[in-house]
């Protein structure tokens, strides 16, 4: 599509792939493999020389409508779709690492993804330095001649803890390192890590590009050579690929996106000032206020603050506890970027694998609630968990 459409219409039109019906709503392709009208278009389409579908580990109509209409609002020369987020990081990561490289990663990383830095790469002969995201002085003294690549999320989970994206990129292009990033938190309506320096750009879609919470997906988007030369072998010939199905919905969850994404956000800022001086309240984090640490960051990198809140509730695991429990609208879970809201307690569930020293490190405390704003009427949200405050 041509570049002077806005977001919101090429995310309504981009990608799409009409069949001889000329359906109004994109099609399912739900078939794994495609006949060839002769030996010859057979032969053409393994050597490349025919640039159709050959099986849907390596592509899809449909999944290639989500693919396209996703890297034109990133502004990405090429995606690539997984069928979850974490095989859309481990790919990411993998796809371009060798026995012998170094990787510097930001130490508040998503569980998963830490396992797969702190775990899986080093068992590969991959080495790996953690540093404070926010830390600068610590990029620059851990980023090295063999650093491969660097990885981190920004806004970080659960803390939203903010990473300096084009600061971070101009250490590691300085020795050659390329910067991936993890931005589901961010979404990429309100943080464009490529226009920042960044190199690979990865989203769980399971979270606010589904943003209704029915299937898990994944995708990676970057430019042309590195997806067709570094990540598509990888990815055809390991099999993490993302199905028809889950590609449909995610494409129509691209549709509304901009409209889901600002909803939120918007009444996850009113929830923020709202509940800031509470009582039962102690610390409050939101990228979109002026007391977050690192608000000028948050203004220069981030056009609006997401719709994700942090707060201690007063009394700690017990005080959290009697809050989730007096919830009546605002469900008990650990996903996020559903229409519905959830609040999470991390330290008992999403980062409970980690010890209390660790936590500590995270400012994970025994009273730290996460809560994803939906798409509910802030009103009714505000009732709720101003309520439940009032029984701790
Ligand atoms: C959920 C999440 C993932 C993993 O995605 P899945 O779709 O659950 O595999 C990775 N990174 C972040 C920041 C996430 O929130």
């Amino acid at each position: 599509m041509t570049d002077d459409l806005s977001p919101r219409t090429r995310l309504v039109h981009e990608g799409v792939r009409r069949s001889q019906f000329n359906e109004m709503s994109e099609a399912i392709f739900l078939t794994q493999g495609f006949a060839y009208p002769s030996a010859e278009a057979a032969a053409a389409r393994f050597t490349g020389e025919d640039p159709g579908f050959v099986y849907a580990r390596y592509g899809n109509p449909t999944v290639a409508m989500f693919e396209d209409r996703i890297a034109g609002l990133e502004g990405a020369q090429a995606a690539f779709a997984t069928a979850s987020g974490m095989a859309a990081v481990h790919a990411a990561l993998m796809c371009q690492l060798r026995a012998g490289d170094h990787v510097v990663a930001a130490r508040a990383l998503f569980g998963s993804c830490l396992w797969i830095v702190e775990t899986l790469l080093p068992r590969f002969g991959v080495s790996v330095d953690f540093v404070d995201g926010p830390d600068l002085d610590q990029w620059r003294a851990a980023i090295r001649p063999t650093t491969k690549l660097v990885f981190f999320e920004s806004p970080s989970n659960p803390t939203l803890e903010l990473v300096d994206i084009a600061a971070v990129a101009d250490i590691a292009h300085g020795v050659g390192a390329r910067v991936v990033i993890d931005n589901v938190f961010a979404t990429p309506m309100f943080q464009r890590p490529l226009a920042l320096g960044a190199d690979v750009v990865v989203y769980s879609a399971t979270k606010y590009i589904d943003g209704q919470g029915r299937c898990l997906g994944g995708v990676v988007l970057g430019s042309e050579r590195f997806v067709r030369d570094e990540l598509e072998p990888f990815m055809k010939h390991t099999g993490g690929a993302m199905s028809p199905f889950t590609a449909w919905v995610m494409l129509k969850g691209l549709e509304t996106l901009p409209l889901r994404c600002a909803a939120q956000a918007e009444s996850a800022a009113r929830i923020a000032d709202a509940l800031a001086d509470h009582p039962k309240i102690g610390r409050l984090l939101y990228p979109g206020r002026p007391d977050h640490p690192q608000h000028a960051l948050a203004a220069r990198q981030m056009s609006a603050g997401g719709a994700i809140v942090a707060f201690d509730v007063t009394g700690g695991q017990a005080g959290a506890f009697r809050f989730l429990n007096a919830l009546r609208l605002v469900l008990i879970s650990n996903n996020l970027g559903d229409a519905k809201s959830i609040a999470t307690h991390p330290a008992t569930t999403t980062h409970q694998r980690l010890t209390e020293e660790a936590r500590a490190a995270l400012g994970i405390t025994q009273g730290l609630i996460r809560l994803s704003v939906g798409l509910e009427d802030a009103d009714d949200l505000l009732r709720d968990l101003r309520r439940a405050l009032s029984t701790v």
